[in-house]
C-alpha cells in the first residue's frame, strides 16, 4: 500500500509558500486508512502499551480508532479550556505568540505506556509540549506514532530520547 499517493498536497494552504499535507484523502479511502492505522497498531503493540492520547484535532483521528483497535483506552489532549475536568496544562510557542495544551490530570496513571498519535511531525512543537503533558502525569512515553514526518524540519532530532514511527516522510 503506497500511502504517499493517497495524501493531497495543497499549496499555499494555511498561507502562502507553505505546501499543506491533506490526509483527508487517505481517511476517506478505507481500506489505507485501515492499514495506517494497523501499522501504528504494531509499533505500539510492540512497545507494550497501556494508553493511546493524541493532541487536537488531528491526532484524535489517528490515536482514537489505534486505541480501539488495541482494545485499549484514548486519552485526549485538547487546547486550553477545552476538557471539563482538573488539568495540568502546558504553554507552547506558535509562530505568533503562544498557545496551550491540557490533559486531565487523572487522565495517566504513573508508569502507564503511553504511545503518542498525529497526523503530522514538523518542528516537533506540539509533540514536545505532548510528552511533557504525559511524563508530567508519570506516564512513560513508550513510543510517537505520526502518519507524516518533514524530514527537512529538526523535528525527529528534537526526539532522539523516543522511538518514532512515520508512515510517509517529505
Ligand atoms: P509541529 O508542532 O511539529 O511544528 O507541527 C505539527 C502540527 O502541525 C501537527 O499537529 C499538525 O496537525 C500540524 N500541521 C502542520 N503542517 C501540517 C500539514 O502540512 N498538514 C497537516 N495535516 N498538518 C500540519
Amino acid at each position: 500500500m503506497n500511502l504517499k499517493e493517497k495524501i493531497r498536497v495543497i499549496p499555499d494552504f494555511p498561507e502562502p509558500g507553505i505546501r499543506f499535507k491533506d490526509i483527508t484523502t487517505l481517511l476517506k479511502d478505507g481500506e489505507a486508512f485501515k492499514y495506517a492505522i494497523d501499522r501504528m497498531a504494531n509499533f505500539a503493540n510492540e512497545r507494550n502499551a497501556d494508553l493511546i492520547a493524541g493532541p487536537e484535532a488531528r491526532g484524535f483521528v489517528l490515536a482514537a480508532p489505534l486505541a480501539y483497535s488495541m482494545g485499549l483506552g484514548f486519552v485526549p489532549i485538547r487546547k486550553s479550556g477545552k476538557l471539563p475536568g482538573e488539568t495540568v496544562s502546558v504553554s507552547y510557542e506558535l509562530e505568533y505568540g503562544k498557545d496551550k495544551l491540557e490533559i486531565h490530570r487523572d487522565a495517566i496513571q504513573p508508569g502507564q505506556r503511553v504511545i503518542i498519535a498525529d497526523d503530522l511531525l514538523a518542528t516537533g512543537g506540539t509533540i514536545a509540549s505532548t510528552i511533557k503533558l504525559v511524563e508530567e502525569l508519570g506516564g512513560v512515553v513508550a513510543g510517537l506514532a505520526f502518519m507524516i514526518e518533514l524530514t527537512y524540519l529538526p523535528g525527529r532530532e528534537k526526539l532522539k530520547d523516543y522511538d518514532v514511527l512515520s508512515l510517509v516522510q517529505y
